[in-house]
């Protein structure tokens, strides 16, 4: 059976009860880390998942909120003993922000300590891509709408041959209703409640995202601080007539 956990659920400015938002998706035998937040050693291990479980890590843009934890990820997975290699992906200017990132700590000087190995696969921009392939899942991605260039990811279980989607940060546009056309769980991002704001989409506009896809269930992510879930619920429902959750950080879902 696989599960996405959610580790955070909450937009860049986050408040006490959301860390900013990221994911995991946990199969049988590992698990794919997607976006990485400010605490990801501390919140895989109280969703009770093994830091050695996780052989790939997907970033899907580089604004802050999304990428920030990785520095301190990988010194945790490093000072838990790991020594098997570790697969990032993204597009060709996240994973320069990352390596950016990786720099100003001087990790060069970690590989002399024997630091484990790390790869780094790039995304080409446009289209949907086949990225991961591994015994638990299928991973694909496409370009959304966002201020940088940013990737949605899609998910399928090979055991149970469901879909789950996550749209990272996006305005309204063709690409998620496409992308995740019949998915099981559509995660999308809800920065604001209903006013539209640049790059960003509002509850009611995921709602209508998710009645466009066709999809079993909306899960709403990136909430703002003191958002509260009864109103984003309310205006998710306005468009989409099947079930909407407000996220909430360690929310887990069986797909
Ligand atoms: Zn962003």
């Amino acid at each position: 059976m696989a599960q996405v956990i959610l580790l955070g659920t909450g937009a860049a400015l986050c408040d006490a009860t959301r860390e900013q938002t990221y994911l995991v998706a946990r199969g049988a035998r590992s698990a794919i880390l997607i976006d990485c937040g400010g605490s990801p050693a501390q919140r895989l291990s109280k969703a009770g998942i093994a830091l050695e479980s996780i052989d790939h890590v997907i970033l899907t843009h580089h604004h802050p909120d999304h990428i920030y934890g990785l520095s301190v990820f990988l010194l945790a997975l490093w000072l838990a003993g790991r020594q098997k290699v570790l697969r990032l992906y993204g597009l060709a200017e996240t994973l320069r922000a990352a390596r950016g990132m990786m720099r100003a700590f001087e990790w060069e000087r970690w590989l002399k300590f024997g630091f484990f190995p790390v790869e780094f696969h790039r995304i080409a921009k446009d289209g949907h891509h086949a990225v991961i392939s591994t015994p638990d899942f299928s991973v694909h991605t496409t370009t959304v709408q966002h201020l940088l260039p940013t990737l949605a990811v899609r998910v399928e279980s090979r055991v149970s041959g469901k879909v789950i989607v996550y749209s990272s940060d996006t305005e309204m546009c063709d690409a998620v209703p496409e992308f995740a056309r019949g998915a099981d769980i559509l995660f999308h991002e809800a920065t604001t409640l209903v006013q539209p704001t640049r790059g960003h989409s509002t509850a009611r506009q995921a709602g209508a995202q998710a009645q466009r896809a066709g999809v079993k269930k909306l899960v709403l992510v990136h909430l703002p601080p003191r958002g509260d879930p009864k109103r984003f619920h309310a205006a998710a429902k306005q468009g989409f007539s099947r079930q909407v959750v407000v996220g909430k950080d360690f929310a887990a879902f069986e797909f």
